[in-house]
C-alpha cells in the first residue's frame, strides 16, 4: 500500500513537472491574475517549452520548432497550418513565399508583423508539408489553446482548411466558411484562404479579392472600440 502511494506521488509529481514544463500557469491561466507575471513572460516561456517540445513525432524530424511571433498584446492573431521548407529552417512563422504575401496583406491592413501575433496550428514542420495529422495537432493543440489565452486577441483569421477546420470543429471547406465571422470560445473568428493557396492559383484574381473583402471586415471590427 505504502509502496503504491509513493509510486502516486511520483506520478502525479512528474505530471505537474510536465505541464510546468509547458508553460508557466499552464493548467489553470485564462485571465491573468493582477500579481501574475506580465504576458510577456508569459508567452515568453511558453515559447520556449514550445522549443524544446518531444510530445509528437514531427519533434523528431524538425530541425527548429515554430512557437509563432508578434506582439504580445496583438488584437489580431493569424494562425496558419504549420510551418514549412522555410519557416522549419528559420524557426519562424510564415517567411517563405506564402509568408511574404501574408506580409503584404497585413501591411495592406495599415499593419506590421510586429502589430499582430502569428501561429500555426502545429508547431513543426510535417514531413514533405503534408496535412497534420490528427495526433499531431492534438498534441499540439494546448499550446495554441495557451498562445490564445495568454494574448487574448479581438480578432482570429484562419488561413485556410486546416486552422479553420481545426478550431471551428467543422468540415466544411474554407470557400463556403470564407466571408463570415464564427467564433472560437466568445472571440471572432474569420476564415479565410491561405496565401499558398492564392500562390498556387495565382491566375483566379477573384481569390485575392475574397481574401482582400475577409479583411476589409476584419478592420472593420477592429475599428469598432
Ligand atoms: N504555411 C503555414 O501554414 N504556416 C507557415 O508558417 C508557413 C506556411
Amino acid at each position: 500500500m505504502a509502496e503504491r502511494k509513493t509510486h502516486l506521488i511520483h506520478d502525479l509529481q512528474n505530471h505537474i513537472r510536465y505541464l510546468d514544463e509547458l508553460g508557466a500557469g499552464f493548467v489553470t491561466a485564462q485571465a491573468p491574475a493582477a500579481d501574475s507575471p506580465p504576458p510577456e513572460q508569459d508567452l515568453g516561456a511558453l515559447e520556449a517549452a514550445i522549443r524544446e517540445c518531444e510530445r509528437c513525432p514531427l519533434s523528431q524530424s524538425r530541425t527548429h520548432a515554430v512557437p509563432g511571433e508578434g506582439s504580445p498584446q496583438a488584437d489580431l492573431m493569424f494562425i496558419g497550418e504549420g510551418p514549412g521548407h522555410d519557416e522549419d529552417i528559420q524557426g519562424r512563422p510564415f517567411v517563405g513565399r506564402a509568408g511574404q504575401l501574408l506580409t503584404k496583406i497585413i501591411e495592406a491592413m495599415g499593419l506590421r508583423r510586429e502589430d499582430v501575433y502569428i501561429t500555426n496550428v502545429v508547431k513543426c514542420r510535417p514531413p514533405k508539408n503534408r496535412n497534420p495529422q490528427s495526433d499531431e495537432t492534438a498534441a499540439c493543440t494546448p499550446f495554441l489553446k495557451q498562445q490564445l489565452a495568454l494574448i487574448r486577441p479581438r480578432v482570429i483569421v484562419s488561413l485556410g482548411n486546416v486552422p479553420t477546420q481545426h478550431l471551428l470543429e467543422t468540415r466544411s471547406g474554407i470557400t463556403g466558411m470564407r466571408g463570415a465571422f464564427q467564433e472560437y470560445e466568445g472571440t471572432p473568428v474569420m476564415p479565410t484562404f491561405h496565401p499558398s493557396y492564392l500562390i498556387r492559383n495565382e491566375q483566379n484574381r477573384d481569390l485575392k479579392r475574397n481574401v482582400w473583402e475577409d479583411m476589409k471586415l476584419v478592420m472593420e471590427l477592429l475599428a469598432k472600440k
